[in-house]
């Protein structure tokens, strides 16, 4: 039994890896599926949340909509598509010190932060300008 539950890990984790895109747990259950077509839904849940416990994987925090898994631990930030809802890595270097620039005035005891950029994915920027050149074009 536990081997089994190692192999089913392993599946998710290689899942989360080769999605490479920050997927949601749904995106991994359709994944996982074509190569296990047995597994259960609630099976890849909790593995995610297991892998993301161990720190295998760490949660990335949508706007809105669910959860995404990340399988890249150093600590980045993250850019959304405002049209296609897709997350992608920020490519900067993390502001190390963003906590102690706060001049705390209301006694708040501070655990973290999250920092999420907006933006237009490529495919979502070219559907766009066809879309004009469409409009343009007849
Ligand atoms: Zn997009
Ligand atoms: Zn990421």
């Amino acid at each position: 039994m536990v081997r089994r539950n190692t192999i089913q890990r392993e599946v998710v984790l290689r899942a989360v890896k080769s999605l490479h895109n920050h997927p949601s747990a749904d995106e991994v259950y359709a994944y996982v599926t074509k190569e296990c077509p047995n597994i259960g839904r609630g099976t890849v849940y909790r593995n995610l949340n297991i892998l993301a416990e161990d720190g295998e994987l760490r949660k990335a925090q949508a706007t809105d909509g669910p959860d995404r898994f990340d399988h890249n631990l150093m600590d980045h930030y993250h850019v959304t598509c405002v049209h296609c809802g897709k997350m992608y890595d920020v490519d900067m270097e993390v502001i190390s010190d963003v906590e102690e620039r706060i001049h705390d005035k209301h006694g708040i005891k501070y655990l973290g932060y999250d920092i999420l950029f907006k933006g237009v994915c490529p495919a979502c920027q070219k559907e766009h300008e066809d879309k004009k050149e469409e409009a343009i074009n007849g």
